[in-house]
């Protein structure tokens, strides 16, 4: 049975005054029985790391680089996220994949540094608007699926996330059905290439404008085992009810 979880990216927003959040959304979780998770900007993790040190919530980042070390200013290597106290790292996010012209091979790359580091790795993976118009919603996220993901994925170490890029922040939800039919795919797709077992104890979460109001019936939804949230994980107000739903 998968552990439901609720991941929130607060991206590129937050400063100290942001840790106050953080406090209240901890102090909310006594008995969490999902899997929780907080990935604030890059300045904020040893210092949101320390505050949730004996919670049940977990402190992630929001991306790498492959490398351990070297010339790369302004990157972090995954080794370094694991020392600030991060326990996993979305990676390939859209938004990385259109501010920084990441490839699905580019995230694969970066998947195994999380894996080496013990990290586990929360793959994001959705279509465009045009892709979507177009008919190719399937075959677009079964490639980046495909292509973003190493061999050896498994339950403790990735987590795929479905961000239709048209939803992200809009306020533009997917239909269930159109939810379910992507989440039905991925986990079919993990089956054919894992086989049963693993694709089985792989987290799917839905992300792209998941409110309070939308996010019980979207955790109903066929194979969606929680969500990625953006906007909404920011406030603990927003955040807790969506928890809740889990
Ligand atoms: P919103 O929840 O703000 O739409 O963002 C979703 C997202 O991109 C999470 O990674």
């Amino acid at each position: 049975m998968r552990q439901k979880m609720a991941a929130g990216n607060w991206k590129m927003n937050g400063t100290s005054a942001a840790l106050a959040e953080l406090e209240t959304l901890i102090q909310g979780q006594h008995a969490a029985t999902s899997e929780l998770l907080i990935c604030p900007p890059a300045t904020l993790l040893s210092r949101a790391a320390e505050l949730a040190a004996v919670s049940p919530v977990a402190i992630g980042g929001q991306d790498c680089h492959a490398a351990t070390s070297g010339a790369h200013t302004g990157d972090l290597s995954s080794d370094m996220l694991k020392d600030a106290g991060a326990t996993a790292v979305i990676l390939g996010h859209s938004e990385r994949r259109a501010d920084h012209s990441e490839t699905s091979e580019d995230v694969a790359a970066k998947t195994k540094s999380a894996w080496s580091a013990g990290l586990i790795a929360i793959v994001c993976l959705g279509e465009t608007l045009a892709e979507r118009e177009s008919g190719d919603t399937l075959s677009v996220v079964g490639n980046q699926l495909a292509a973003s993901l190493p061999d050896g994925a498994t339950g403790q170490n990735t987590v795929i996330a479905y961000e239709p890029v048209w939803a992200i922040g809009t306020g533009k939800v997917p239909s269930l059905a159109q939810i379910a039919e992507v989440h039905d795919f991925l986990r079919q797709a993990l089956t054919t290439r894992f086989g049963t077992e693993m694709a089985d104890a792989i987290r799917l979460l839905y992300g792209g404008s998941v409110k309070p109001g939308n996010a019980a019936e979207i955790f109903a939804t066929s194979n969606v085992d929680g969500a990625l949230v953006g906007g909404a994980s920011l406030k603990a107000a927003d955040f807790s009810p969506i928890i809740a739903a889990l």
